[in-house]
Protein backbone atom coordinates (compact mmCIF):
# COMPACT_ATOMS: atom_id res chain seq x y z
CA UNK A 1 0.00 0.00 0.00
CA UNK A 2 1.20 3.51 -0.73
CA UNK A 3 1.03 5.71 1.92
CA UNK A 4 -0.02 9.37 1.03
CA UNK A 5 1.25 12.11 2.65
CA UNK A 6 -1.01 15.21 1.76
CA UNK A 7 -1.91 18.12 3.55
CA UNK A 8 -3.84 21.34 1.80
CA UNK A 9 -1.01 23.89 2.89
CA UNK A 10 -2.53 26.49 1.11
CA UNK A 11 -5.07 27.33 3.73
CA UNK A 12 -2.99 27.07 6.55
CA UNK A 13 -0.46 29.19 5.54
CA UNK A 14 -2.97 31.47 4.78
CA UNK A 15 -3.38 32.80 8.52
CA UNK A 16 -0.02 31.28 10.28
CA UNK A 17 -0.20 31.76 14.06
CA UNK A 18 2.74 32.20 16.10
CA UNK A 19 3.70 31.36 20.22
CA UNK A 20 4.95 34.63 20.54
CA UNK A 21 3.31 36.92 22.58
CA UNK A 22 -0.23 38.93 21.29
CA UNK A 23 1.09 42.07 22.59
CA UNK A 24 4.63 42.62 23.72
CA UNK A 25 4.35 45.67 25.47
CA UNK A 26 1.51 44.04 27.70
CA UNK A 27 4.33 40.88 28.03
CA UNK A 28 7.29 42.67 29.09
CA UNK A 29 5.16 44.65 31.87
CA UNK A 30 4.15 41.38 32.99
CA UNK A 31 7.96 40.26 33.01
CA UNK A 32 8.80 43.07 35.21
CA UNK A 33 6.11 41.90 37.84
CA UNK A 34 7.20 38.68 37.66
CA UNK A 35 10.82 39.17 37.93
CA UNK A 36 9.62 42.17 41.04
CA UNK A 37 7.41 38.92 43.14
CA UNK A 38 10.89 36.65 42.97
CA UNK A 39 13.30 39.13 44.33
CA UNK A 40 10.74 39.85 46.97
CA UNK A 41 10.14 36.21 47.60
CA UNK A 42 13.99 35.93 48.21
CA UNK A 43 14.64 39.62 50.04
CA UNK A 44 11.42 38.90 52.46
CA UNK A 45 11.45 35.24 53.21
CA UNK A 46 12.46 35.05 56.72
CA UNK A 47 8.91 36.51 57.37
CA UNK A 48 7.26 33.45 55.93
CA UNK A 49 6.73 30.34 57.61
CA UNK A 50 9.59 27.68 56.57
CA UNK A 51 6.90 25.55 55.48
CA UNK A 52 3.10 25.35 54.85
CA UNK A 53 0.71 22.34 53.39
CA UNK A 54 -0.81 22.54 50.25
CA UNK A 55 -4.37 23.45 51.45
CA UNK A 56 -6.71 20.63 49.76
CA UNK A 57 -8.71 23.46 46.98
CA UNK A 58 -5.60 23.84 45.93
CA UNK A 59 -4.67 20.58 45.12
CA UNK A 60 -7.99 19.94 43.59
CA UNK A 61 -6.68 22.90 41.33
CA UNK A 62 -4.05 20.27 39.94
CA UNK A 63 -6.67 18.05 38.72
CA UNK A 64 -7.50 19.92 35.95
CA UNK A 65 -7.88 18.76 32.89
CA UNK A 66 -5.45 19.12 29.87
CA UNK A 67 -6.19 22.93 28.49
CA UNK A 68 -8.27 22.95 25.12
CA UNK A 69 -8.30 26.51 24.80
CA UNK A 70 -5.60 29.74 25.54
CA UNK A 71 -6.09 31.81 28.46
CA UNK A 72 -4.75 35.29 29.67
CA UNK A 73 -1.22 34.95 30.29
CA UNK A 74 -2.23 37.75 33.35
CA UNK A 75 -4.61 35.71 35.55
CA UNK A 76 -2.45 31.95 34.70
CA UNK A 77 0.17 34.56 37.02
CA UNK A 78 -2.42 34.97 39.09
CA UNK A 79 -3.15 31.48 39.67
CA UNK A 80 0.67 30.92 39.75
CA UNK A 81 0.33 33.67 43.05
CA UNK A 82 -2.68 31.92 44.66
CA UNK A 83 -1.87 28.29 43.97
CA UNK A 84 1.73 27.91 43.41
CA UNK A 85 3.97 30.48 45.10
CA UNK A 86 2.55 30.41 48.81
CA UNK A 87 3.54 26.41 48.91
CA UNK A 88 7.52 26.27 48.21
CA UNK A 89 9.27 23.73 49.52
CA UNK A 90 11.33 25.78 51.18
CA UNK A 91 14.52 25.29 51.28
CA UNK A 92 15.09 28.76 50.01
CA UNK A 93 14.05 30.10 53.88
CA UNK A 94 16.87 30.53 56.44
CA UNK A 95 15.16 27.96 58.75
CA UNK A 96 15.67 25.30 56.61
CA UNK A 97 17.69 22.19 57.00
CA UNK A 98 15.89 19.17 55.43
CA UNK A 99 18.18 16.50 53.62
CA UNK A 100 21.10 18.40 51.96
CA UNK A 101 19.06 20.98 49.75
CA UNK A 102 20.85 24.51 48.76
CA UNK A 103 19.43 27.72 49.03
CA UNK A 104 19.70 28.93 45.54
CA UNK A 105 19.70 32.69 45.21
CA UNK A 106 18.66 36.17 43.30
CA UNK A 107 21.55 36.20 40.59
CA UNK A 108 21.60 32.38 39.71
CA UNK A 109 17.65 33.14 39.84
CA UNK A 110 18.33 35.82 36.97
CA UNK A 111 21.00 33.48 35.02
CA UNK A 112 18.35 30.98 34.90
CA UNK A 113 16.01 33.19 33.14
CA UNK A 114 18.95 34.72 30.92
CA UNK A 115 19.65 30.76 30.15
CA UNK A 116 16.47 29.92 29.23
CA UNK A 117 16.19 33.10 27.32
CA UNK A 118 18.86 32.38 24.71
CA UNK A 119 17.19 28.96 24.82
CA UNK A 120 21.09 27.77 23.58
CA UNK A 121 21.19 23.65 23.72
CA UNK A 122 24.72 22.91 25.01
CA UNK A 123 25.59 20.29 23.41
CA UNK A 124 27.14 20.76 19.96
CA UNK A 125 28.91 23.72 17.67
CA UNK A 126 30.08 26.93 17.81
CA UNK A 127 28.40 29.45 20.11
CA UNK A 128 29.01 31.29 23.28
CA UNK A 129 27.35 29.00 25.70
CA UNK A 130 30.13 26.16 24.74
CA UNK A 131 32.64 28.12 25.74
CA UNK A 132 30.98 29.22 28.75
CA UNK A 133 30.78 25.76 29.82
CA UNK A 134 34.09 24.59 29.28
CA UNK A 135 35.21 27.63 31.35
CA UNK A 136 33.12 26.50 34.19
CA UNK A 137 34.71 22.93 33.72
CA UNK A 138 38.09 24.48 33.87
CA UNK A 139 37.17 26.49 36.73
CA UNK A 140 35.59 23.19 38.54
CA UNK A 141 38.95 21.71 37.68
CA UNK A 142 40.92 24.45 39.42
CA UNK A 143 38.29 24.28 42.25
CA UNK A 144 39.04 20.82 43.19
CA UNK A 145 42.87 20.61 42.46
CA UNK A 146 42.54 18.74 39.52
CA UNK A 147 44.93 18.93 36.85
CA UNK A 148 44.33 20.82 33.36
CA UNK A 149 44.51 18.00 31.46
CA UNK A 150 41.39 16.08 33.42
CA UNK A 151 37.67 16.63 31.70
CA UNK A 152 34.46 16.79 33.32
CA UNK A 153 30.91 17.34 32.57
CA UNK A 154 27.95 19.46 33.75
CA UNK A 155 24.85 17.34 34.73
CA UNK A 156 21.33 17.59 36.57
CA UNK A 157 22.90 16.32 40.24
CA UNK A 158 25.38 14.26 41.68
CA UNK A 159 23.20 10.96 40.95
CA UNK A 160 23.53 11.46 37.61
CA UNK A 161 27.57 12.77 38.18
CA UNK A 162 27.77 9.02 39.94
CA UNK A 163 26.52 6.88 36.97
CA UNK A 164 28.72 8.91 34.85
CA UNK A 165 31.55 8.23 36.33
CA UNK A 166 30.58 4.53 37.20
CA UNK A 167 29.82 4.11 33.56
CA UNK A 168 33.15 5.42 33.19
CA UNK A 169 34.82 3.46 35.40
CA UNK A 170 32.87 0.12 33.76
CA UNK A 171 33.80 1.04 30.02
CA UNK A 172 37.47 1.47 31.16
CA UNK A 173 38.10 -1.87 32.84
CA UNK A 174 40.70 -4.30 31.60
CA UNK A 175 40.73 -5.09 28.21
CA UNK A 176 36.87 -5.85 28.46
CA UNK A 177 35.43 -3.77 25.85
CA UNK A 178 32.35 -2.95 27.31
CA UNK A 179 30.77 -0.82 25.16
CA UNK A 180 30.91 -3.15 22.38
CA UNK A 181 31.00 -6.80 24.27
CA UNK A 182 28.48 -5.96 26.84
CA UNK A 183 28.75 -7.12 30.81
CA UNK A 184 28.29 -10.46 29.67
CA UNK A 185 31.55 -12.34 29.05
CA UNK A 186 31.26 -15.46 30.11
CA UNK A 187 34.61 -16.64 30.62
CA UNK A 188 35.59 -13.46 32.98
CA UNK A 189 34.68 -13.17 36.42
CA UNK A 190 31.69 -10.76 37.29
CA UNK A 191 32.12 -7.28 37.82
CA UNK A 192 32.11 -6.05 41.69
CA UNK A 193 32.13 -2.61 43.24
CA UNK A 194 33.00 -1.54 46.30
CA UNK A 195 30.31 1.14 48.62
CA UNK A 196 29.80 1.92 52.61
CA UNK A 197 26.80 0.83 54.38
CA UNK A 198 26.64 4.92 54.61
CA UNK A 199 26.42 5.25 50.70
CA UNK A 200 23.71 7.08 48.76
CA UNK A 201 21.01 4.78 47.38
CA UNK A 202 21.86 6.85 44.36
CA UNK A 203 25.04 5.00 43.96
CA UNK A 204 23.53 1.56 44.17
CA UNK A 205 21.25 2.56 41.70
CA UNK A 206 23.82 3.22 39.31
CA UNK A 207 25.39 -0.16 40.24
CA UNK A 208 21.92 -1.45 39.15
CA UNK A 209 21.51 0.59 36.02
CA UNK A 210 25.22 -0.05 34.53
CA UNK A 211 24.74 -3.46 34.80
CA UNK A 212 26.71 -4.58 37.99
CA UNK A 213 23.91 -5.60 39.87
CA UNK A 214 23.41 -5.43 43.29
CA UNK A 215 24.48 -9.12 44.08
CA UNK A 216 27.66 -7.49 42.86
CA UNK A 217 27.56 -4.34 44.87
CA UNK A 218 29.66 -4.77 47.98
CA UNK A 219 27.75 -2.87 51.43
CA UNK A 220 31.18 -3.02 53.40
CA UNK A 221 29.87 -2.20 56.85
CA UNK A 222 31.50 1.16 58.95
CA UNK A 223 33.04 1.85 61.94
CA UNK A 224 32.02 3.96 64.77
CA UNK A 225 32.02 7.09 62.86
CA UNK A 226 29.88 6.20 60.04
CA UNK A 227 33.19 5.82 58.19
CA UNK A 228 33.90 2.70 55.73
CA UNK A 229 35.48 0.11 57.72
CA UNK A 230 39.01 -0.54 55.53
CA UNK A 231 40.19 -3.80 57.29
CA UNK A 232 36.41 -4.65 56.01
CA UNK A 233 37.15 -3.76 52.26
CA UNK A 234 40.18 -5.81 52.57
CA UNK A 235 38.62 -8.94 53.84
CA UNK A 236 35.88 -8.89 51.58
CA UNK A 237 38.17 -7.96 48.21
CA UNK A 238 40.18 -11.10 49.56
CA UNK A 239 37.03 -13.10 49.74
CA UNK A 240 35.96 -11.32 46.10
CA UNK A 241 39.11 -12.17 45.06
CA UNK A 242 39.25 -16.07 45.75
CA UNK A 243 35.73 -16.47 44.06
CA UNK A 244 36.79 -15.45 40.84
CA UNK A 245 34.83 -12.12 40.81
CA UNK A 246 36.68 -8.89 39.31
CA UNK A 247 36.46 -5.92 41.05
CA UNK A 248 36.40 -2.98 39.17
CA UNK A 249 35.62 0.57 41.25
CA UNK A 250 35.58 1.75 44.81
CA UNK A 251 33.10 4.67 45.61
CA UNK A 252 34.40 6.92 48.60
CA UNK A 253 32.22 9.19 50.09
CA UNK A 254 33.07 12.56 50.96
CA UNK A 255 30.32 13.85 53.06
CA UNK A 256 27.79 10.80 53.57
CA UNK A 257 24.00 11.92 53.30
CA UNK A 258 23.10 10.29 56.89
CA UNK A 259 25.84 12.21 58.71
CA UNK A 260 28.52 13.97 57.16
CA UNK A 261 31.17 11.65 57.64
CA UNK A 262 34.38 11.75 55.14
CA UNK A 263 35.43 8.08 54.63
CA UNK A 264 39.16 7.41 55.30
CA UNK A 265 40.00 8.44 51.87
CA UNK A 266 43.38 7.99 52.10
CA UNK A 267 43.36 4.58 52.36
CA UNK A 268 40.84 4.26 50.42
CA UNK A 269 42.87 5.76 47.66
CA UNK A 270 45.84 3.50 48.45
CA UNK A 271 43.95 0.46 48.19
CA UNK A 272 42.22 1.53 44.66
CA UNK A 273 45.98 2.00 43.14
CA UNK A 274 47.54 -0.89 44.93
CA UNK A 275 44.66 -3.45 43.50
CA UNK A 276 44.12 -1.18 40.26
CA UNK A 277 40.48 -0.05 41.21
CA UNK A 278 38.70 2.55 39.74
CA UNK A 279 38.39 5.03 42.70
CA UNK A 280 35.80 7.49 42.24
CA UNK A 281 34.19 9.88 45.19
CA UNK A 282 30.95 10.69 45.87
CA UNK A 283 31.61 14.46 46.87
CA UNK A 284 27.93 15.34 46.50
CA UNK A 285 28.48 18.32 49.15
CA UNK A 286 31.40 17.11 51.37
CA UNK A 287 34.03 17.61 48.23
CA UNK A 288 33.07 21.49 48.52
CA UNK A 289 34.72 21.63 52.31
CA UNK A 290 37.88 21.22 50.61
CA UNK A 291 37.48 25.22 50.10
CA UNK A 292 37.90 25.20 53.78
CA UNK A 293 41.28 25.23 55.26
CA UNK A 294 40.11 22.89 58.61
CA UNK A 295 38.94 20.22 56.10
CA UNK A 296 41.35 20.85 52.95
CA UNK A 297 43.96 17.76 54.16
CA UNK A 298 40.81 15.51 55.08
CA UNK A 299 39.91 15.85 51.88
CA UNK A 300 43.31 16.02 49.79
CA UNK A 301 42.58 12.26 48.39
CA UNK A 302 39.62 13.87 46.44
CA UNK A 303 41.89 15.37 43.92
CA UNK A 304 43.33 12.05 43.39
CA UNK A 305 40.38 10.10 42.56
CA UNK A 306 39.77 8.67 38.89
CA UNK A 307 36.25 10.63 39.38
CA UNK A 308 34.83 12.65 41.84
CA UNK A 309 30.94 13.85 41.57
CA UNK A 310 29.77 16.78 43.58
CA UNK A 311 26.81 19.06 43.32
CA UNK A 312 26.63 22.81 42.64
CA UNK A 313 22.88 23.33 43.87
CA UNK A 314 23.70 21.77 47.20
CA UNK A 315 26.50 23.63 48.98
CA UNK A 316 27.37 25.98 46.05
CA UNK A 317 23.49 27.85 46.81
CA UNK A 318 23.06 27.36 43.32
CA UNK A 319 19.48 26.35 41.96
CA UNK A 320 18.56 23.55 40.80
CA UNK A 321 19.70 21.44 38.60
CA UNK A 322 23.50 21.58 38.78
CA UNK A 323 26.14 19.54 40.02
CA UNK A 324 29.57 18.44 38.51
CA UNK A 325 31.57 15.24 37.36
CA UNK A 326 35.40 15.54 37.01
CA UNK A 327 37.59 12.73 35.28
CA UNK A 328 41.03 12.79 35.67
CA UNK A 329 42.08 11.39 32.62
CA UNK A 330 40.27 12.91 30.00
CA UNK A 331 40.75 10.40 27.21
CA UNK A 332 39.29 7.86 28.88
CA UNK A 333 36.26 9.95 29.91
CA UNK A 334 35.57 10.46 26.24
CA UNK A 335 35.93 7.06 25.33
CA UNK A 336 33.25 5.85 27.69
CA UNK A 337 30.92 7.93 25.32
CA UNK A 338 32.25 9.39 22.17
CA UNK A 339 29.88 8.63 19.45
CA UNK A 340 29.52 10.73 16.27
CA UNK A 341 26.66 9.64 13.87
CA UNK A 342 26.65 11.47 10.76
CA UNK A 343 24.19 14.10 11.95
CA UNK A 344 26.70 15.17 14.79
CA UNK A 345 29.80 15.29 12.75
CA UNK A 346 31.90 18.21 13.17
CA UNK A 347 32.91 21.26 10.53
CA UNK A 348 35.49 23.54 10.29
CA UNK A 349 33.45 26.71 9.85
CA UNK A 350 30.23 27.32 10.53
CA UNK A 351 27.58 26.15 13.26
CA UNK A 352 28.67 22.75 13.30
CA UNK A 353 32.14 23.91 14.62
CA UNK A 354 33.49 24.84 17.59
CA UNK A 355 34.77 22.87 20.94
CA UNK A 356 34.75 19.07 21.43
CA UNK A 357 30.94 18.09 21.51
CA UNK A 358 29.89 17.89 25.06
CA UNK A 359 27.80 14.80 24.19
CA UNK A 360 31.12 12.92 23.92
CA UNK A 361 31.68 12.96 27.23
CA UNK A 362 28.05 11.79 28.65
CA UNK A 363 24.58 10.50 27.67
CA UNK A 364 22.41 13.26 27.31
CA UNK A 365 22.87 14.95 24.20
CA UNK A 366 20.44 17.86 24.37
CA UNK A 367 21.62 19.88 27.41
CA UNK A 368 20.70 23.27 29.01
CA UNK A 369 22.91 26.10 29.76
CA UNK A 370 23.13 25.65 33.71
CA UNK A 371 26.63 26.72 33.22
CA UNK A 372 26.03 30.08 32.89
CA UNK A 373 24.42 30.94 36.86
CA UNK A 374 27.63 29.08 37.77
CA UNK A 375 29.26 31.60 35.70
CA UNK A 376 27.77 34.22 36.54
CA UNK A 377 27.42 33.30 40.28
CA UNK A 378 31.59 32.84 40.38
CA UNK A 379 32.02 36.20 38.66
CA UNK A 380 29.74 38.14 41.12
CA UNK A 381 31.14 36.56 44.37
CA UNK A 382 34.33 35.16 43.60
CA UNK A 383 35.84 31.30 44.78
CA UNK A 384 36.79 32.90 48.62
CA UNK A 385 33.24 34.05 49.70
CA UNK A 386 32.25 30.77 48.76
CA UNK A 387 35.24 29.02 50.89
CA UNK A 388 33.68 31.39 53.94
CA UNK A 389 30.40 30.74 53.54
CA UNK A 390 30.48 27.24 53.42
CA UNK A 391 32.94 27.44 57.13
CA UNK A 392 30.33 29.59 58.28
CA UNK A 393 27.64 26.81 58.03
CA UNK A 394 30.27 23.90 59.51
CA UNK A 395 30.74 26.79 62.54
CA UNK A 396 26.93 27.39 62.25
CA UNK A 397 26.70 23.37 63.08
CA UNK A 398 29.04 23.27 65.55
CA UNK A 399 27.24 26.16 67.65
CA UNK A 400 24.21 24.33 67.12
CA UNK A 401 25.57 21.11 69.06
CA UNK A 402 27.13 23.00 71.45
CA UNK A 403 23.61 24.49 72.38
CA UNK A 404 22.19 20.78 72.11
CA UNK A 405 24.24 20.25 74.76
CA UNK A 406 23.03 22.37 76.97
CA UNK A 407 20.13 20.71 77.47
CA UNK A 408 20.08 17.61 79.43
CA UNK A 409 16.72 15.78 77.79
CA UNK A 410 18.83 15.95 74.32
CA UNK A 411 20.66 12.99 73.23
CA UNK A 412 23.06 13.89 70.54
CA UNK A 413 23.31 10.48 68.03
CA UNK A 414 25.61 11.61 65.45
CA UNK A 415 27.71 14.44 66.68
CA UNK A 416 28.97 17.43 63.94
CA UNK A 417 31.71 16.37 62.11
CA UNK A 418 30.86 19.12 59.34
CA UNK A 419 27.68 20.46 58.15
CA UNK A 420 25.11 17.50 60.07
CA UNK A 421 23.87 17.09 63.52
CA UNK A 422 21.58 14.32 64.49
CA UNK A 423 19.82 14.31 67.93
CA UNK A 424 16.84 12.81 69.36
CA UNK A 425 14.97 14.25 72.86
CA UNK A 426 15.60 11.65 75.31
CA UNK A 427 14.39 12.92 78.54
CA UNK A 428 16.55 12.08 81.53
CA UNK A 429 14.95 9.88 84.01
CA UNK A 430 12.63 8.48 82.13
CA UNK A 431 13.30 5.62 80.67
CA UNK A 432 11.72 5.61 77.38
CA UNK A 433 12.06 2.12 74.78
CA UNK A 434 13.40 2.71 71.38
CA UNK A 435 9.89 2.68 69.83
CA UNK A 436 8.83 5.23 72.49
CA UNK A 437 11.97 7.75 71.72
CA UNK A 438 11.38 6.93 67.67
CA UNK A 439 7.16 7.87 67.90
CA UNK A 440 7.80 10.67 70.19
CA UNK A 441 10.98 12.12 67.93
CA UNK A 442 9.04 11.62 65.07
CA UNK A 443 5.87 14.04 66.40
CA UNK A 444 8.34 16.62 67.32
CA UNK A 445 10.18 16.87 63.75
CA UNK A 446 6.47 17.12 62.50
CA UNK A 447 5.87 20.10 64.89
CA UNK A 448 9.04 21.69 64.06
CA UNK A 449 8.00 21.76 60.57
CA UNK A 450 3.83 22.21 61.01
CA UNK A 451 4.24 24.67 63.76
CA UNK A 452 6.87 26.92 61.20
CA UNK A 453 9.75 26.75 64.18
CA UNK A 454 12.43 25.01 61.20
CA UNK A 455 12.78 22.46 59.01
CA UNK A 456 15.16 19.94 59.68
CA UNK A 457 14.96 16.36 58.59
CA UNK A 458 15.22 12.41 59.90
CA UNK A 459 16.78 9.78 59.69
CA UNK A 460 17.56 6.56 61.47
CA UNK A 461 20.57 6.11 62.83
CA UNK A 462 21.30 2.29 64.68
CA UNK A 463 17.60 2.42 64.51
CA UNK A 464 17.06 5.12 66.34
CA UNK A 465 14.59 8.03 64.61
CA UNK A 466 16.96 11.01 64.59
CA UNK A 467 16.47 14.51 64.24
CA UNK A 468 18.88 15.51 61.53
CA UNK A 469 19.98 18.69 61.05
CA UNK A 470 21.89 19.81 57.74
CA UNK A 471 22.75 22.89 56.92
CA UNK A 472 23.71 24.62 53.36
CA UNK A 473 21.74 27.01 54.09
CA UNK A 474 23.50 30.94 53.56
CA UNK A 475 20.37 32.45 55.00
CA UNK A 476 20.47 31.13 58.32
CA UNK A 477 21.73 33.39 61.07
CA UNK A 478 23.05 32.73 64.58
CA UNK A 479 19.44 33.37 66.07
CA UNK A 480 17.71 30.61 63.52
CA UNK A 481 19.94 27.49 65.39
CA UNK A 482 18.97 28.93 68.93
CA UNK A 483 15.33 28.62 68.25
CA UNK A 484 15.78 25.43 66.90
CA UNK A 485 17.39 24.07 70.17
CA UNK A 486 15.12 25.92 72.06
CA UNK A 487 11.76 24.97 70.32
CA UNK A 488 13.07 21.06 69.81
CA UNK A 489 13.42 21.31 73.57
CA UNK A 490 9.93 22.66 74.50
CA UNK A 491 7.85 20.84 71.65
CA UNK A 492 9.81 18.15 73.00
CA UNK A 493 8.68 18.40 76.50
CA UNK A 494 5.18 19.29 75.10
CA UNK A 495 4.84 15.89 73.05
CA UNK A 496 6.92 13.90 76.08
CA UNK A 497 3.20 14.97 78.23
CA UNK A 498 0.82 14.35 75.20
CA UNK A 499 2.25 10.92 74.28
CA UNK A 500 2.95 9.39 77.61
CA UNK A 501 1.87 11.37 80.40
CA UNK A 502 -2.06 11.23 79.99
C1 LIG B 1 22.29 14.55 47.47
C2 LIG B 1 23.27 13.45 47.40
C3 LIG B 1 23.36 12.63 46.28
C4 LIG B 1 22.41 12.75 45.12
O1 LIG B 1 22.57 13.99 44.51
P1 LIG B 1 21.41 14.64 43.63
O2 LIG B 1 21.96 15.96 43.27
O3 LIG B 1 20.20 14.75 44.53
O4 LIG B 1 21.16 13.76 42.48
C5 LIG B 1 24.34 11.68 46.26
N1 LIG B 1 25.19 11.51 47.28
C6 LIG B 1 25.13 12.28 48.39
C7 LIG B 1 26.11 12.06 49.50
C8 LIG B 1 24.16 13.27 48.49
O5 LIG B 1 24.08 14.04 49.58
Amino acid sequence: MKIQYKMDFTKILASELSMDPANWEDQRKLAHEMVDVMLDLHQFISEKPVWKEVPNDVKVSFEESLPQTGGNIRAIFEEFKQNILPYPKGNIHPRFWSWVQGTGSPTAMMADMLASGLNSNVTIGEHSAMYVDNQVINWMKEMMNFPATASGILLSGASMANVTGITIARNAFEDRNIREKGLAQQDKGKLVMYISAETHSCVIKAGEITGIGNDQIRIIPVDKDWRMDIAALQRQYALDIEAGFAPFCLVGNAGTVNTGAIDPLDDQLAFCRKFGLWYHVDGAFGALAKLVPEYSNQLEAIEKADSLAFDLHKWMYLPYEVACLLVKDAEIHRQAFALQPSYLKSHERGLASGPDPITNFGFELSRGFKALKVWMCLKEHGLPKYAAAIRQNIAQTFYFESLLKEHEDIEIVAPATLNIVCYRYNPKNKALSNDDLNALNKEILMDLQTQGVGAPSYTFIDNKYVIRMCNVNHRSRKHDFDALAKESVRIGAENLCKLFLT
